[in-house]
């Protein structure tokens, strides 16, 4: 009878990928995965520790599963684990950077059932999983890199995860290749640091490039979305490699964290606003329809009214289609949280609000932009009646109605009408 896994993933697209990518090994050893967590001999937590509340949660869920399954083998895996190290609730505890270790200490402590708990030593190479499928409904999400050298002052990420280690480029472009056998026709790609890709060999930001480009070589790609990128390695040089690629999509995740300069210092971010303000521009002339979205952090330490309001006015210079805000959370190991002053919560929360707010009027005015313009539509979902739901090229939500029914993954052309809100609405047209 075959082992029976379930999976509880927390935290980002990463943790997703592998949790994926560790159900596709188990898988090779016979073990089912099953969607009830009662059904479990095996329960795994995939950890995330981007901040205090995903800390909090992350022992939640491994506690749980100790309670909610008390015979089966509980693993603790992911970035709080390899942060604390030891999970008194789990029987396994893997980080990052030992995951390779995971599918034979899962087979040891299968056949033992000892208490005693395994800690293999780090590795300094790129685990390959080998092809993961993680759909996100008809995307494909590929991870081509671990890993960050940046050590801003708030992550924890380059302690957890470690140094940059890139997948070979042979084995991404396989897992792409199987992918649009599955009928996968858009990839997202996808890293902890992705710009950072082949750092680690000496090259520049040009390998992801040339990456890129064997990737949209695949006749049955048709589009390719970026994961989060970091505005100093947007150079001309990749931006104009990026604009020769016709199949990569005009929507640009480009981390900002402060509009505020002094703050930007003070998280040892490696621009200034002056530096992200060209590349939005050399962004905007390459790809003019580009939906530039972004994440951004209120109450950093020490940010004063004035920063604030600084970094709120240069959101709005900037005409983001979309900025994840976050409240400052302090990470235990990092820089900034030992830093002086801290930012009272109540201060943090009112400056978040304040910048959801102008994220939502941005969003609004940005789906009105689309009115009578024509979009290419991948379609996600349908209805029996009819209707359909997709993303357009830059990102932007559309949906319609159709007299001849449309199919998930489907691609076509709609022409803009209207607006709902942060969605827009479209008629097909071809
Ligand atoms: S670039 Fe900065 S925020 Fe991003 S993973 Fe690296 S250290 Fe963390």
């Amino acid at each position: 009878m075959a082992y029976k896994v379930y999976f509880q993933t927390l935290g980002c697209k990463v943790n997703a990928y592998e949790s994926a990518a560790i159900g596709k090994l188990l898988g090779e050893e016979g073990f089912e995965e099953v969607f009830n967590p009662e059904d479990a001999d095996i329960y795994i937590v995939n950890t995330c520790a981007v901040t205090a509340e995903a800390d909090r949660k992350s022992r939640q869920m491994i506690r749980k599963a100790r309670r909610i399954c008390p015979d089966a083998v509980v693993v603790a895996m992911g970035c709080h684990t390899e942060m604390s190290g030891d999970e008194s609730d789990a029987d396994i505890t893997v980080g990052t950077s030992d995951r390779s270790s995971l599918v034979p200490l899962l087979l040891e402590k299968l056949q033992m059932r000892a208490s005693e708990r395994e800690f293999p030593d780090a590795s300094e190479q790129y685990f390959e999983y080998g092809s993961v499928l993680l759909r996100e409904e008809t995307r494909a999400v590929i991870k081509i890199e671990d890993g960050c050298n940046n050590f801003c002052t708030y992550c924890i990420i380059p302690y957890s995860r470690g140094r940059v280690r890139s997948r070979t480029r042979d084995a991404i472009l396989q897992e792409i290749t199987d992918l649009t056998k599955k009928g996968y026709s858009e990839f997202v790609i996808t890293g902890i640091h992705l710009c950072s890709f082949e750092k680690e060999q000496g090259k520049d930001e040009t390998a992801l490039g040339e990456l890129l480009t064997s990737v949209a070589a695949i006749p049955e790609v048709k589009r390719i979305r970026l994961g989060s990128l970091e505005p100093y390695s947007m150079t001309e040089k990749l931006i104009s490699m990026l604009r020769e690629n016709t199949k990569i999509c005009p929507h640009f995740h480009l981390s900002l964290q402060s509009g505020s300069d002094s703050v930007l210092k003070r998280m040892n971010r490696k621009y200034d606003t002056a530096l992200y303000r060209d590349v939005v521009k050399n962004l905007r002339e390459a790809f003019p329809t580009a939906s530039i979205t972004t994440d951004m952090i209120c109450g950093f330490p020490g940010e004063t009214e004035e920063e604030h309001k600084d970094s709120s006015a240069f959101a709005e210079e900037i005409g983001f289609t979309h900025i994840h805000v976050f409240p400052f959370s302090p990470r235990k190991g990092t820089k900034a949280w030992d830093m002086k002053p801290q930012v009272d919560a109540d201060t943090k929360n009112r400056r978040t609000a304040e910048l959801r707010k102008i994220s939502d009027e941005m969003e609004e005015a940005r789906a009105k932009e689309f009115i009578g313009k024509t979009v290419e539509v991948l379609v996600e979902k349908t209805e029996e009646d009819g209707t359909w739901e997709g993303y357009c090229r830059e990102y932007i939500r559309v949906r319609g109605k159709s007299e001849k029914p449309a199919s998930a993954g489907e691609i076509f052309l709609a022409r803009i009408d209207g607006t709902d809100g942060t969605a827009v609405l479209g008629t097909q047209i071809s």
